[in-house]
Parts: structure tokens; C-alpha cells; sequence
């Protein structure tokens, strides 16, 4: 038994689609999403259609609530101010909908689920370093939490006391640890890796593996530009940074 995990699609459809396609091929029995559907991208209509599709656990991204006029852009950046912006405006009320309805923490028997942190959900802090990584890992009643938002991925694990960083991409967990996943970013990687990342965890031999999948970044930055999205953002997907 497999489960597929990935977050922060940000309306590249072409990203997506491309992650979508290995996911479905690895059968998994659960699709979890740590939000950010929309924001950035050109295709935040059809990413979020695709979501509905194939239903999955998720829980809201600062840009998915922005969007929506539910969280403050106050904080954004100039660039992501003008695509929340271009995205609120190319929504449907039914799209918003969805948006709107999304919570900010998702938790049960298996997982924590938050974008950003689980002390504080609705700032949708970052997750950077160790000691943020082990305050969520205290305060999980889960043993495995899964998070999204800085667009890099990284597992952390907490075992016998011991906080580390995974710095490869597969990890083997234990019954006895507790795992914090940052799962990466399909749509606007941010870790020097252009393809797009989600992750999969076996169940049966219960080991996580983040992995990447190349996508036709032409495309997604020609209709980013072509819809009148700043260029930087279009720029910075060839690079992943
Ligand atoms: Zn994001």
C-alpha cells in the first residue's frame, strides 16, 4: 500500500499533470495535499479541477486563502501580490468555493497535516530550520506530519531524541520515531531542482522517497507569460530557485 503526497502546484498545470501521471502509477490508496493549489501559475481553474478529481486529503496554502481574500497579502511580495491578484480574478464563485471551504490543519490516526507550521497555522510560518522542524515534531500527536510552503524538500525525524535532516531522498522510518515531511513543490520548485517533487510513502515497508519528475517548463512559462504574470516568476522556473 502506497500513499502519494505533494503540495504546492501553484496553477502549473503542466507540472501537475506531469506528477499526476507518476503518482497514478504507483496505485496509491490515499492522495494527501499540503495546499497551495493555486498562485503563481497560469492554470489555477484546471489545477484545481484536477484536485477535486482525485480528492484528496488536503488543507489550505496562504496563497489558495489569498486568493480568496482570506489571509492578508500585506506580507506577499510584489510579484506574488500581482499573480493572487490575476488568480482572485480569473476564479470562478464555485472555484472560490473550494478555495474558501479548505482547512488549515488536517489531523488523524496516521498524519498532521498544516502548509506551514502547526503552532501557527493561519501565519503560515516557514518551516527553515531545525528548531522550528522540532517544535512541530513535539507537538504532533502523530508519528509522521507533512507540511509544504518553502518549496524545498526535507524530512526530518526525531529518533530516540535525536533531531536530524535527511539529506538524501529516502528515508526508512521506525516505529518508535516521529517524521516531519516537507514534501517540496510541484509547481515552483525552490531547492536548485527545476522538476517538479512530491513524495511517496510505502506503507508496507514504511519508507518515504521524495521524487522528481521532469515537465515541459516551456510551456508553463509561455502561458504564465502570455496571461500577463510577471516575468520573474516565469523566469525562475527554468532555474528552480
Ligand atoms: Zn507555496
Amino acid at each position: 500500500m502506497k500513499y502519494a503526497i505533494f503540495s504546492d502546484m501553484h496553477g502549473n498545470l503542466e507540472a501537475y499533470t506531469a506528477v499526476l501521471n507518476e503518482m497514478r502509477k504507483e496505485g496509491p490508496s490515499r492522495y494527501i495535499c499540503a495546499g497551495d493549489i493555486v498562485g503563481y501559475g497560469a492554470d489555477p481553474s484546471e489545477c484545481i479541477r484536477l484536485t477535486k478529481e482525485i480528492d484528496p486529503v488536503i488543507v489550505c496554502g496562504n496563497h489558495d486563502w489569498a486568493a480568496v481574500g482570506k489571509t492578508s497579502i500585506e506580507y506577499f511580495n510584489e510579484y506574488a501580490k500581482r499573480a493572487v491578484l490575476w488568480t482572485s480574478s480569473a476564479l470562478t464563485a464555485e472555484e472560490k468555493g473550494y478555495l474558501e471551504a479548505l482547512d488549515l490543519v488536517h489531523v488523524d490516526q496516521e498524519i498532521s497535516l498544516v502548509h506551514g507550521t502547526l503552532m501557527r497555522p493561519e501565519s503560515f510560518d516557514y518551516v527553515f530550520n531545525a528548531g522550528t522542524a522540532y517544535a512541530v515534531l513535539d507537538m504532533m500527536k502523530t508519528r509522521v506530519g507533512i507540511i509544504g510552503h518553502t518549496h524545498v524538500p526535507a524530512i526530518y525525524s526525531l529518533e530516540d531524541g535525536k533531531l536530524d535532516r535527511t539529506p538524501g531522498s529516502i528515508k526508512q522510518m521506525s516505529r518508535g520515531g516521529k517524521y516531519l515531511i516537507n514534501v517540496g513543490s510541484i509547481g515552483q520548485p525552490r531547492d536548485g531542482d527545476p522538476r517538479a517533487a512530491y513524495c511517496i510513502w510505502d506503507i508496507d515497508t514504511d519508507t518515504i522517497e521524495i521524487k522528481r519528475v521532469q515537465y515541459d517548463i516551456g510551456k508553463a512559462q509561455r502561458k504564465m507569460l502570455d496571461a500577463g504574470l510577471p516575468e520573474r516568476l516565469a523566469h525562475r522556473l527554468m532555474r528552480g530557485r
